[in-house]
């Protein structure tokens, strides 16, 4: 049962997210921008990885 009361803090901003906002995902809770912003930036990582062995 997740406690609803408090305090649940983005694992990416560190900031409470709120019901309406949250993510989960193993575990832990995000905010959904940051949690886009974070499989964003891991995506364009792996792209810009996949470009440089051409
Ligand atoms: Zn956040």
């Amino acid at each position: 049962m997740p406690n609803w009361g408090g305090g649940k803090k983005c694992g990416v901003c560190q900031k409470t997210v709120y019901f309406a906002e949250e993510v989960q995902c193993e575990g832990n809770s995000f905010h959904k921008s940051c949690f886009l912003r974070d499989l964003l930036q891991v995506m364009l990582w792996e792209e810009i990885w996949t470009k440089r062995l051409w």
